[in-house]
């Protein structure tokens, strides 16, 4: 089973890219003391090797707690199975999370506790934003209408693993792979596109200081707002396709690699996989990262890369690692999902949009489901085969 990525796993087959599975396991904690004593934890395998809750709690405490959120956990299982396999609940697609839960009882404190802070990490957005995320993308969208890769995210990965790249290169191995067959004097990284010249057939594209072309086709790989941006610049683009792009919305994420184990909880047997800290003020600095889920990944926890060095990789952060353990950080944009961008998406990116004056759009926004890379790979071989077809 391949859960939510069959077309990325199929893709690192292809391009002969070993992967590893790994059933990664949660520890949800809000405790800011030094201790940052998680309140529940994930042991992995969609649940089948059980929750359990620290050793602080009393006996019949966490006994209780353990069943409660056992069986909600369930429940939103069979929901989610039975929407995604039997279309029994076709009105999940018209709304959001929060209405999800509502209509459907899924109880609060399982909600507040464990979904929201879950899919704030999973979705690298604020808590208040998987509220208003739309329902289908978590629960299930229904799949009879054609063939777009309808996916949900519970249903999909229910009984499913993890999977990482298996070469210690990780994902630079999977470019290398992919830009091999490329001679290296068409690849141009680090080079911003500002602006297109020419129209259909005839296209030159301008960054600062180059350009480059003609080219018949453009297939745009770039955030929504940024293929906005760019296309405001050719006259042959219609405005309704600047509003279409308008409509998808892009929001900060920071990741930091660094060596500081004061983001997990210092006892090793409360030690997870993905330590999923809730939302405090951030320091000033982070001040963007308000209302987010910090998720600290332990690295070295799995890797057989990583045996003698400690390495944490926090999304998110409330606050930065102490001085002198800090690796890396870079911000990302990621999109944000609204029912209003999924209609459009539908309405002109499945649509009129692909191709219209040999412009193509792929990416993780152009494509079903949570933006993920398998995303990126399914939009991807829509454009390929439609261009294709266009060419005979
Ligand atoms: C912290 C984090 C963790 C994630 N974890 C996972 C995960 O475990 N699994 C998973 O499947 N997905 C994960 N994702 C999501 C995944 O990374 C994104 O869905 C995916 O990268 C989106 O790809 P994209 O091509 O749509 O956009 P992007 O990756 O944003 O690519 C857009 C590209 O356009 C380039 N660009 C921008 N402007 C210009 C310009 N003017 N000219 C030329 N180029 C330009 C950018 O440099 C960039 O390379 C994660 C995301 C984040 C932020």
């Amino acid at each position: 089973m391949v859960g939510y990525y069959p077309r990325l796993l199929k893709l690192l087959k292809e391009v002969d890219i070993a992967v590893r599975p790994e059933d990664l396991t949660f520890a949800f904690s809000r405790d800011t003391t030094s201790r940052r004593i998680p309140y529940l934890l994930y042991n992995g395998l969609s649940g089948f090797q059980g929750l359990s809750v620290p050793s602080t709690k009393s006996y019949s405490k966490a006994f209780f707690e353990i069943l409660y959120h056992s069986l909600c956990f369930i429940y939103l299982c069979i929901i989610s199975l039975l929407h995604y396999h039997l279309h029994l609940f076709p009105r999940i697609k018209e709304i959001t999370f929060e209405e999800f839960c509502q209509r459907y009882y899924i109880p609060g404190v399982f909600v507040r506790e464990v979904l929201v802070p879950l899919y704030s990490a999973v979705c690298t957005c604020k808590e208040r934003d998987v509220l208003k995320y739309p329902a289908g993308l978590i629960v299930g969208m229904d799949r009879k209408m054609d063939c777009w890769l309808m996916v949900d995210y519970i249903a999909a990965v229910f009984g499913t693993r993890h999977y990482t790249i298996a070469s210690p290169q990780g994902f630079r191995a999977v470019v290398n792979a992919l830009i091999s067959p490329i001679p290296s004097s068409n690849i141009h990284t680090s080079t911003s596109i500002s602006r297109i010249s020419g129209t259909s057939c005839n296209y030159t594209l301008h960054s600062g200081t180059k350009t480059f072309g003609p080219f018949k086709h453009i297939i745009l790989a770039t955030p929504a707002p940024i293929s906005s941006s760019i296309l405001s610049t050719t006259s042959t683009v219609p405005k309704s396709l600047h509003t279409a792009l308008s409509k998808f919305k892009y929001i900060p994420t920071l990741v930091i690699t660094h060596t500081d184990p004061s983001f997990i909880p210092s006892q090793p047997s409360l030690q997870r996989d993905l330590h999923f800290q809730r939302p405090i003020p951030p320091v000033p600095s982070l001040r963007k990262l308000s209302q987010y889920t910090q998720a600290t990944h332990i690295l070295h926890y799995r890797s057989p890369h990583l045996k003698s060095t400690e390495v944490y990789q926090t999304t998110n952060p409330h606050r930065f690692p102490k001085k002198g353990t800090l690796l890396s950080q870079t911000w990302f944009e990621r999109y944000l999902p609204s029912l209003e961008s999924l209609r459009v998406r539908r309405e002109v990116f499945e649509g009129p949009a692909q191709g219209a004056g040999n412009m193509w759009f792929v990416g993780s926004w152009v494509a079903e489901g949570v933006p993920l890379l398998e995303g990126c790979v399914v939009s991807a071989e829509k454009v390929v085969e439609k261009l294709l077809a266009s060419e005979v």
